[in-house]
């Protein structure tokens, strides 16, 4: 399919770190060890079911930012799924240092998943014991190009196909990949999910709107991921004077909105200035996304 909307893979965002796989250290249940030898059996059911959970951290400097909140939302999604923590939760801190050390990391990300491990035979059904499988390692992180942040970019709708827990950060993202990956062959950057004529999120991101002057995104609850930086963003956008509204909002409303943004982890606040080939408003990034922005930006620069 060829792009229409002006945004081909030409501009695909651009890799921040580089390193060989083969001298990098993860953590493999209990275990650090070079990535090529990180092994995990092939009756895993994160491989077989996609029966687990996952977060993605990014480190500012060396620090991780807002860990505690991704340690939250880690065991909000186990629990979600009955996936037992034992231990990880607390160990994850200590982790992520240490791969960090090891790995000389700064800058970039750090993949965890959480499955329920390796059981034979193959049942959908909970096996009777469980022995989970925590994997940890740094993950090369892609962040959008400057320009992208300067000039927006565009989006497409389209229905959310996901189950009705969307609150879990579940390993099972097919209809999210399905939907990036048509965003991007439509020459898109996300795709926005539409449920019931109401924007839920993008694929991978939370969306706002500037409506009537306010800062609107959809309310937390089982039909979108508690973004971290969705929730940095609310506060930031607060203690800028803005009128805050975790609210639903229609398509109608959004393709009329004076701005739309996205949040997540990698991309921070970007804006949103095309969506299904019309222009948000003039289809430049407007003055409260801008804001938001650079108090986003402020805010990390700080930390790292
Ligand atoms: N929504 C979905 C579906 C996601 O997958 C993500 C991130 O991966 C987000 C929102 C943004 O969350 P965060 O700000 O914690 O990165």
């Amino acid at each position: 399919m060829q792009p229409v909307l002006g945004y081909t893979t030409r501009h695909i965002e651009h890799t921040t770190t580089f390193w060989r796989a083969a001298l990098t250290i993860v953590y493999l249940n209990g275990e650090y060890l070079p990535l090529a030898e990180a092994r995990v059996p092939v009756e895993d059911r994160g491989f077989l079911f996609g029966d687990g959970i996952y977060e993605v951290v990014r480190l500012y400097g060396i620090q991780p930012f807002r860990l505690q909140a991704h340690v939250q939302r880690f065991a909000h999604s186990a629990d979600g799924i009955r996936l037992p923590l034992l231990h990880a939760a607390e160990e994850l801190p200590g982790i992520i240092d240490r791969l960090t050390v090891e790995n000389d990391l700064r800058d970039t990300e750090v993949y965890v998943q959480y499955t329920r491990g390796h059981a034979h035979p193959r049942t959908h059904a909970f096996p009777p014991e469980v022995r989970p499988t925590l994997l940890v390692m740094p993950l090369e992180m892609h962040v959008p190009p400057a320009t992208a942040y300067e000039q927006g970019m565009p989006a497409i709708t389209l229905p959310d196909l996901r189950w009705r827990r969307c609150d879990i950060k579940s390993t099972m993202l097919v209809p999210n990949l399905m939907a990036k990956q048509q965003a991007r062959e439509q020459g898109a950057w996300e795709a926005i999910m539409v449920r019931d004529g109401l924007v839920t999120e993008g694929s991978s991101t939370n969306i706002f709107a500037v409506i009537g002057g306010r800062v609107v995104t959809h309310p937390t609850n089982c039909s979108i991921l508690g973004g971290i930086s969705r929730e940095v963003a609310l506060g930031l956008a607060a203690e800028l004077g803005l009128v805050v509204l975790e609210q639903a909002f229609t398509v109608e409303q959004m393709l009329n909105a004076q701005e739309v943004f996205l949040t997540s982890t990698t991309q921070e606040v970007l804006p949103l200035t095309q969506i299904d080939g019309r222009p948000v408003a003039q289809g430049r990034p407007g003055p409260v996304t801008l804001r938001l922005r650079e108090a986003f930006r402020n805010l990390v620069l700080a930390k790292s």
